[in-house]
């Protein structure tokens, strides 16, 4: 008896595919003896390390196979049915090639770009890049030789006229990380092509929900699955979803350095995609309102968000978006630090921590010299970045109204203290 292919429909709408993707593993269970195959809802949760082959033959057959390409017959590193399911998914939603799993979001950026840029070549990385990446391009990649340059164009000419005859890879966040500029993303990826370069870009932000980079021209699209994702704050993961040009290399990097990622944290990679959408929605909807509402505010000097108008690549977002995550910026005018921890002590619904995605708000203060947009804020003052969870923005408004009207208090209080 055969199942109901769960493909059998035209081309589905996001919200159905994120329901489908990854369930079509060829390794469902066998007939019982009735003769009844089950169907389960889920692909199955498989660890391994040792695959057993039946024969000498089947294991010769097995052998002669690149392990890339036929992954769960040879060895639990280069992964199981689980894995195979999550890639698969990740790769359709991305509309990729294929799509290869990592322990950590970081290990899919360092994994790719060491894949991608050979030692000696020139590098061009955008200055608001996720501080990490900066990290292992200057301490790292300067190691095996190659030129790092960091650039603050968001637009295609800016970034074209810095390209060189040994540039190898140009490396975007959109939106960049803590001040979320927002490039110019298929006229650059176009720009870099003809001159033979290959674009890789974080889209941890968007998640495919949003934005599906290789659409857009983009070589390999990475992104931190810890974050929407696996969205409920208790996984660390990641994923590099590549073209056809560029899957080897980086599946290549990938063995040879040992990456791989538990089936446990990549079954919760895949049980996050079936909510992806509604909850993208539900966050994209409290970050424009508490935007909005923190940018009327007087102690609130600047909110940095590609939803406000205004907003470095603020038309880009409008014209390759499909919407707005959780996640934005905003800076509390200079006070005393006793007044700015009135501000981050008061608040309830927030927690104060890294990482976003999860279901919970979250704020974290940020040091502005990591980011050149803060240097436009006139007097300073502190960077906050802000993720919107998934609980009621009334809740989330009135947090934040407390917290603030706490400040005043407390500096008024301060003020009254000097005049007696
Ligand atoms: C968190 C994050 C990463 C790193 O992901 P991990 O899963 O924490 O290793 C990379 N890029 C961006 C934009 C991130 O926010």
């Amino acid at each position: 008896m055969s199942h109901r292919k769960l493909h059998a429909t035209a081309t589905p709408r996001q919200d159905t595919a994120l329901t489908r993707v990854g369930r079509s593993s060829p390794h469902g269970p066998a007939c019982d003896d009735a003769g009844i195959s089950p169907a389960y809802a889920n692909p199955p949760l498989v660890r391994a390390s040792t695959v057993l082959a039946g024969s000498l033959r089947e294991w010769r057959e097995r052998a002669a196979l690149p392990t890339r390409d036929k992954p769960a017959a040879a060895y639990g590193r280069f992964g199981t049915p689980t894995t195979q399911a999550f890639e698969s998914a990740m790769a359709e939603l991305e509309s990729a090639h294929r799509a290869l799993c990592f322990p950590s979001g970081l290990a899919a950026c360092t994994i790719s770009l060491l894949a991608l840029a050979p030692p000696g070549s020139h590098v061009l990385i955008t200055a608001s890049v996720y501080w990490p990446v900066r990290e292992f391009a200057e301490e790292t990649l300067t190691q095996l030789g190659c030129t790092v340059e960091f650039f603050n164009e968001i637009d295609a000419d800016g970034i074209a006229a810095r390209l060189r005859p040994d540039t190898s890879v140009v490396y975007l966040e959109s939106p960049g990380s803590l001040t979320f500029e927002v490039c110019d993303v298929d006229h650059i990826a176009a720009r870099c092509h003809a001159a033979g370069v290959r674009v890789v870009m974080d889209n941890t932000w968007a998640t495919p929900v949003l934005f599906r980079p290789l659409e857009h021209g983009v070589d390999v699209s990475v992104q931190s699955a810890t974050k929407y994702i696996c969205g409920h704050s208790d996984c660390i993961l990641g994923v590099a979803a590549c073209n056809e040009e560029t899957w080897r290399a980086v599946a290549t990097m990938a063995t040879r350095f040992g990456q791989t990622a538990s089936p446990d944290d990549l079954y919760q990679g895949l049980r996050g995609l079936r909510t992806l959408g509604v909850r993208m929605r539900q966050h994209g909807a409290s970050a424009v309102t508490l935007a909005h509402w923190l940018a009327a505010r007087p102690e609130v000097m600047h909110v940095f968000s590609p939803v406000m108008p205004g907003h470095p690549g603020h038309a880009e977002w409008k014209r390759l978006y499909d919407g707005a995550s959780g996640v934005f910026s905003f800076v509390l005018k200079p006070v005393p630090e006793a007044v700015l921890a009135r501000f981050f002590d008061s608040l309830r619904a927030f927690g104060i921590g890294l990482s976003w995605g999860g279901f919970e708000s979250l704020v974290v203060p940020v040091p502005s010299g990591r980011t050149l947009a803060m240097q436009q804020v006139q007097g300073g003052g502190q960077l906050v970045r802000i993720a919107a969870g998934l609980e009621a923005i009334e809740d989330l408004v009135e947090d934040l109204r407390q917290a603030l009207d706490s400040m005043i208090d407390v500096s008024s209080l301060a003020l009254s203290a000097q005049v007696a």
